[in-house]
């Protein structure tokens, strides 16, 4: 399996709607060091809960913004 890389990106977001989404954009958790999709197919939360995504609400939750950072995925 290729490794990705991934790029940071310097935006700080203290709302979940300013967060940007894309097929090449990723969230990170800097709890639990969990990379999730921000446009996943399914629910999806890093490890430890502190970011989640709810597909149904189509809506990003994240409990502490500090910890949140935002990547991109470069080919
Ligand atoms: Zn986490």
């Amino acid at each position: 399996m290729k490794n990705a890389s991934y790029e940071v990106l310097d935006i700080r977001i203290s709302d979940t709607k300013e967060a940007i989404r894309g097929k090449n954009i990723f969230y990170k958790c800097n709890i639990c060091e969990s990379i999730i999709p921000s446009t996943p197919k399914d629910n999806v939360n890093c490890s430890c809960g502190n970011i989640g995504i709810d597909k149904d609400l189509n809506r990003l939750f994240v409990t502490d913004y500090s910890k949140f950072v935002i990547l991109e995925r470069k080919a």
